[in-house]
């Protein structure tokens, strides 16, 4: 965000908090502890008012651009969802194909175009940094909803929120991270925001696809204990919870070392059987066959309410960011 551009008047009563009014939301390093406990407690809130009325009028008149240069379902219709359960609209862009991009149009000029008709950008694209570079060039508040490998900030603020609503606190917990931990965006995020917790990361994964150095680094920095291992077995008796990826094909350049690891890890009842009572499985998803479907109706499988609470902590978020929290 460049320069701040905002002069509507506020409604009597109506409260904006400078930690996030306005603000991008480019990586979980922005917050702080009491920031996340305030995202965890407005989504609790949106939770409580779906629940009860389904929507409401708190951002009418808001519009917010949906622009997706990579395919998405549930990042993409949860913010849908979430600006339309708040009674405010979406530009949706989510093939670039039929937009100015494939005349050659820069996403600088892209996002330039899209904030002056809407109120905040939602961004997916496959570089790594290219949410920070759409933010400088855009007075409007940028969403990073996943740049390449780099980080998906709104889906480590709902697997945060998954974590306290599974297991009651974050602290104390052993947290395995299994799959495709180099490319994976998601447990990039996660690692980061994990370290604002009193937590143990174990990583699981095959070789080629062990968590950066620099994260491991970073978290190390943090004082938080990590294990790197290729074996689940090693670490699965005392994991609390199980956060499985899926192996990101998409990112290789030799489809052949993509071949050699895609069936590494599958969690099927049988490796449940070794994990403890109470713990949760989770997954960004989409999943491509790392756990097996007979695994869903095990009531540590938490991803199906995972993505549900992803539309609370993103209506939480379009709430703070446009200043109606
Ligand atoms: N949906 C998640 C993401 O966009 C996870 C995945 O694609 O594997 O990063």
């Amino acid at each position: 965000m460049t320069t701040r551009r905002i002069t509507e008047h506020l409604p009597f009563g109506e409260k904006r908090d400078p930690r996030f009014f306005g603000q991008d939301i480019l990586s979980v390093s922005q917050f702080d502890r009491d920031d996340l406990e305030t995202i965890f407690a407005v989504a609790h809130e949106m939770y409580g008012i779906v629940e009860r009325i389904g929507s409401f009028d708190l951002l009418k008149g808001k519009i917010l651009t949906n622009l997706f240069y990579e395919p998405s379902t549930r990042t993409s219709s949860s913010f849908v969802a979430a600006i339309e359960r708040l009674g405010g609209s979406v530009v949706q862009i989510n093939n670039v194909t039929y937009s100015s991009v494939s005349k050659g149009e820069t996403l600088e000029d892209t996002v330039r175009t899209m904030e002056s008709y809407t109120d905040a950008i939602v961004l997916r694209h496959p570089e790594k940094g290219s949410a920070a570079r759409a933010a400088a060039a855009a007075a409007k508040p940028v969403i990073n909803a996943g740049d390449g490998p780099g980080e998906h900030p709104t889906q480590a603020l709902l697997d945060a929120y998954t974590i306290r609503e599974e297991m009651g606190t974050m602290d104390g917990l052993t947290v395995t991270m299994l799959g495709d931990l180099k490319y994976g965006r998601t447990v990039h995020s996660l690692a980061k925001l994990l370290t604002m917790y009193d937590v143990k990361i174990n990583y699981v994964s095959p070789d080629i696809l062990e968590m950066p150095e620099s994260l491991v680094a970073e978290v190390d920095a943090a004082g938080i204990e990590q294990h790197a291992t290729a074996d689940l077995d090693e670490v699965l008796a005392a994991t609390d919870i199980l956060y499985v990826t899926r192996i990101q094909k998409e990112r290789f350049e030799d489809p052949s070392e993509y071949d050699l690891v895609k069936d590494s890890y599958v969690i099927t009842p049988e490796t449940l059987s070794g994990a403890k009572e109470r713990m949760a499985v989770m997954h960004p998803l989409p999943r491509v066959g790392e756990i097996s479907t007979d695994v869903d109706s095990d009531p540590r499988a938490a991803y199906f309410r995972q993505m549900e609470y992803g539309m609370y902590v993103r209506m939480a978020l379009l709430a703070l960011v446009l200043g109606r929290a």
